[in-house]
């Protein structure tokens, strides 16, 4: 008792804490947040001494404690992470990254007033969506466009201005879940249209389409199936046949193309995907897809289509509601932009990039990776290198594996399931993939400068597992 009580006399007090130089530095910026934790560390230690008589520890050890706090109180909620997944669009992690253009003009955008909707010609009111609607249809040929916040909400806006109250028929194979909360038959359900299933799960013909349609039918809608096919006996009505059955009964046909690319990357391997304006070109009336898939844009959902269609979506009550907003509008601008040069785009744009990087520049990569991990970890773990696949993700490509390279490593005296928690730690957090006893490390999503982050952020943890003295 006696002897806790001297000890927890040489604790300095909060005043004499403050006076610290670092302290003083960090008080400059919020002073109410230092003495907060100044007290909360020393209130701490009091406990600690009381309870187990350990010896209080010196007034600079106190400071970085201190220090510390403030600064992880300081972090960002959303922070850069390292994705060494070699999921190139990765939900969980932000889907696309944006180019240098894309980026620089957002900032421009949240910097500066622009002339978001402004005629500068006229001087009168202009329209936001005419920053991207021209760059749209020259790319696509479509001959109008209008984009909302994403396509989710293309799809649903959609439905509701042109089917609200009338039947939309789609084949049953095509009703899909996207993401876990996008669910066709349910966004369907809340745009106001009546689903019309035709076909089954594996097989739908034409005639299935024409025997269900009617004079309530509003919209014939063909949906990508995105993250998944059917094999074996299957059978889809293409988008042609599709097409030309609209004619034939003066119904729209609506596609909803999930990801839509603007280039064929069928030379890179990337096959099988129809572009988005390959799919206009056949005559589909109206065409949804997302800003930040394999486009490599901002979270946006694009609509495009007759003039007569896309006019009457944008006056719809709920188009207010679903607008993007002026940064969204500056990187989508910048993004399409890149796509006028098809060669460009593919350098420029990081989605593209790590889509068509080669192997043998990506085994360059997991070498230099290999050499700074090895460097750097010392005999804490074994760093390897191996050929994997890598994938597109985002709901796209899902049967397209892209062949890649990557780094292994497998820690000594520790799971390799610790060392991913304690990777998602470091600062910046790192996300891996798992292979049974070995972390895999995929070079493909990793971006210029992160492999010396990666090297440090390793050694980081692997101090952290090695340290007995570091606190959990
Ligand atoms: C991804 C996807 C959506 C949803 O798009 P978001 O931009 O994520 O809202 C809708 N339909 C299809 C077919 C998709 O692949």
């Amino acid at each position: 008792m006696e002897q806790s009580k001297n000890l927890l006399r040489q604790l300095p007090a909060v005043d004499q804490l403050l006076r610290h130089p670092l302290l003083q530095e960090l008080s400059r910026e919020n002073r109410n947040l230092v003495v907060a934790f100044t007290r909360q560390v020393l209130m701490g230690w009091r406990k600690r001494i009381r309870s187990t008589g350990v010896e209080p520890p010196g007034i600079e050890e106190l400071v970085m404690e201190i220090r510390a706090r403030y600064e992880a109180c300081n972090r960002s909620n959303l922070q850069a992470v390292i994705n060494a997944t070699g999921v190139v669009l990765h939900t969980n992690l932000g889907r696309a990254v944006l180019s240098r253009a894309a980026a620089e003009a957002a900032l421009m955008a949240a910097r500066r007033y622009t002339n978001l909707e402004l005629n500068l010609e006229t001087g009168r009111r202009g329209n936001r969506y005419d920053h991207v609607s021209g760059l749209l249809r020259e790319l696509t040929g479509a001959e109008a466009a209008l984009v909302v916040n994403n396509n989710a909400a293309a799809v649903y806006l959609s439905l509701a201005a042109l089917a609200a109250g009338r039947e939309t028929i789609i084949s049953r194979g095509q009703l899909v879940e996207i993401g876990g909360s996008f669910r066709i038959p349910e966004v369907m359900a809340q745009s106001g249209t009546r689903l019309v299933e035709v076909g089954t799960t594996n097989k739908t013909y034409l005639r299935d389409y024409e025997a269900a349609a009617g004079p309530d039918t509003a919209l014939l809608l063909k949906v990508h199936p995105s993250n998944y096919r059917i094999r074996g006996f299957t059978h889809e009505v293409t988008t042609a046949e599709l097409v030309d059955l609209g004619r034939r009964l003066q119904v729209p046909v609506m596609e909803d193309l999930g990801s839509g690319f603007l280039v064929d990357l069928q030379s890179y391997g990337i096959g099988g995907e129809p572009t988005v304006q390959f799919e206009i070109k056949q005559g589909v009336d109206l065409l949804t897809f997302s800003g930040d898939k394999l486009l490599g844009g901002p979270q946006a959902g694009i609509i495009l289509g007759r003039r007569e269609l896309v006019d009457v979506i944008a006056r719809h009550p709920l188009t207010r509601a679903l607008r993007v907003d002026k940064m969204t509008l500056a990187a989508l601008e910048a993004t399409l932009r890149a796509y006028r040069n098809p060669d460009l785009a593919i350098k420029e744009v990081p989605t593209l990039a790590a889509l068509v990087a080669r192997p043998e520049d990506l085994r360059r990569r997991a070498k230099r990776l290999h050499s700074l991990l090895a460097l750097a970890v010392g005999s804490r773990a074994r760093i390897g290198i191996k050929e994997i696949a890598s994938q597109a993700g985002g709901g796209s490509l899902p049967l397209i594996e892209l062949p890649s390279w990557c780094v292994t490593v497998i820690p000594a005296g520790v799971t390799v399931e610790e060392l991913a928690g304690r990777l998602r730690q470091t600062n910046p957090p790192v996300l891996v993939r798992l292979q049974e006893d070995t972390l895999i490390l995929d070079v493909r999503t990793l971006l210029p400068g992160e492999s010396e982050e990666l090297a440090r952020a390793m050694v980081e943890a692997l101090d952290g597992i090695n340290d007995p003295s570091r606190e959990t």
